[in-house]
């Protein structure tokens, strides 16, 4: 592999070649997950496209530190004016269960879920509530430069202030009238200068359950504090990468450098990487539209919206169909066609691996493995690289019918390239065709029995009924009894 990796970098709108500060080591930080609920699709996109860059950059001989969070405190339910409930809390007050024992379960559920869509874990993955030392030592050093103040108990950071001297929206654009637009309904607000200001710190009140003391009151870190302070800790004041979903370029990464530059006097970051976001049928993810559809959803086919289930590696690879800054349409059309393409390429691997070599040396080889590396190195451009590598097949099964011919080396050099690639570059990792197939059975086999079960309970026979109920819930399946029949899960 050789060429230059071009990455585009939000920060400067522009493709730019990658230079790492301190090669041949790189760092790079992802905003991880806020643990309150079951990963679902949109988790899967980041979490796959930076899975490919890391995995992609340790291909190019670096030596990656990369640091993912878990956000367990401060992620309060209005992103935009952080004010609401904090999201664990209100999981934890919901359940009646501990907050740390909500953050437990649905980081389990996350780790799993990621383990199925192959993607590596993350160097360092640290929590909020595990840097509160440093989130106050942050704070004390923006409040020492001037950019924030204390108020009530809360500290908040002073947007006007700031935009005086440094320019806020450098990533997104938008300027601080945005914001103000944006959190105006709160205007009543006594204890900000101006309604955009965020907070910091957060005084808590006595009911509050997740606390800790600070010079200024009892209370917690401001959500987009973590992601500076622990990126800092791990990476250094200034590193390479810092990614994330488009949706929290603003006000998340805004404020995120707006507090480095005030802690610090200068950005943190050199390359601002976006991955666009996933809609469904053409529409925006929202659980209020009833298209939000959970991962073990997606695996299970047990969403309504879902013809059938579909594997683990169909996901991974149907998100690597799309460039990662285009959105992405999950529709069954969609997953049922990136199932087919991704059984294409696994099979014409297989046909490669018993290929008979035969004829003299030809330049495709070797062109084709320029073509992927080229489109790698573009931006990390999957698509085409997918489309070179589909090529590769034609070419495999040419052969195989003896319309082609390759040489032993450059058979060697395709097994090469395609181990390289697809298996590690990419993390598609080859599904025994059956585990698909019995996932569509399985779903098929419960429907039938439970559409059994209705028809019991319609003839008033309450005992098979429970019966069935009773012997799927030993199964370890849950069914719920809905308006319209019936719903049923996998336990985790
Ligand atoms: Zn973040």
């Amino acid at each position: 592999m050789s060429g230059d990796l071009l990455l585009y970098n939000t920060l400067t709108r522009s493709k730019e070649k990658f230079i790492p500060i301190n090669p041949p080591h790189v760092g790079m930080y992802v905003c991880g997950p806020t643990v309150y609920s079951h990963p679902h699709l949109g988790h899967a996109r980041p979490a796959v496209v930076f899975d490919v860059l890391f995995r992609y950059l340790k291909h190019l001989g670096y030596k990656v530190r990369y640091v993912r969070n878990i956000t367990d405190v401060g992620h309060l339910e209005d992103e935009m004016a952080g004010e609401g409930e904090d999201r664990i809390l209100k999981k934890a007050r919901l359940e009646k269960l501990e907050p740390m024992e909500v953050v437990q379960h649905y980081s389990n559920s996350f780790h799993s879920i990621m383990e199925k869509l192959n993607v590596l874990p993350p160097s360092i993955e640290p929590h909020a509530s595990g840097h509160i030392i440093e989130q106050i030592q942050m704070i004390q050093a923006i409040l020492d430069q001037g950019f924030a103040y204390e108020s009530n108990g809360s500290v908040y950071f002073d947007l006007q202030k700031y935009s005086r001297q440094h320019t806020y929206g450098v990533l997104s654009g938008r300027v601080l009238e945005d914001l103000l637009s944006e959190t105006r309904k709160l205007e009543g607000q006594s204890e900000k200068r101006n309604n955009y200001d965020f907070a910091l710190w957060k005084k808590a009140d006595e009911t509050h359950i997740m606390k800790w003391a600070s010079p200024w009151s009892i209370g917690f870190p401001g959500w987009h504090l973590e992601c500076s302070t622990m990126s800092c800790k791990y990476l250094g004041e200034t590193f390479d990468i810092h990614g994330g979903g488009m949706d929290l370029m603003f006000p998340h990464h805004e404020c995120e450098i707006a507090q480095s530059v005030a802690a610090q006097g200068h950005q943190a970051v050199r390359y601002w990487i976006h991955n666009n976001m996933i809609t469904i049928n053409g529409q925006k993810m929202a659980r209020s539209l009833g298209n939000f559809i959970t991962l073990g959803e997606v695996f299970s086919g047990t969403h309504p919206l879902l013809l059938k289930a579909y594997s683990p590696m169909t996901v991974r690879f149907y998100i690597l169909q799309a460039h990662y800054s285009g959105t992405l349409d999950f529709s069954n059309e969609a997953l049922m066609a990136a199932e087919q393409g991704l059984s294409r390429l696994f099979k014409g691997m297989k046909v490669l691996a018993k290929l008979k070599p035969s004829g003299g040396p030809g330049e495709y080889v070797k062109d084709l493995v320029s073509k992927v590396s080229d489109a790698m190195n573009d931006n990390l451009n999957t698509p085409i690289a997918l489309s070179h590598l589909f090529d590769g097949i034609r070419l495999i099964n040419a052969v195989k019918d003896g319309k082609e011919e390759i040489s032993e080396a450059e058979k060697e050099e395709l097994i090469t390239l395609y181990n390289r690639i697809v298996i590690e570059v990419l993390g598609l990792k080859p599904e025994k065709e059956e585990s698909r197939e019995n996932a569509g059975l399985t779903k098929q086999l419960i429907d039938l029995l439970l559409q059994y079960r209705i028809e019991a309970k319609e003839k008033k026979d309450f005992a098979a009924a429970d019966n069935i109920r009773r012997q799927l819930t030993d199964l370890g399946i849950i069914v719920h009894d809905t308006k319209n029949g019936f719903e049923w899960e996998m336990k985790e």
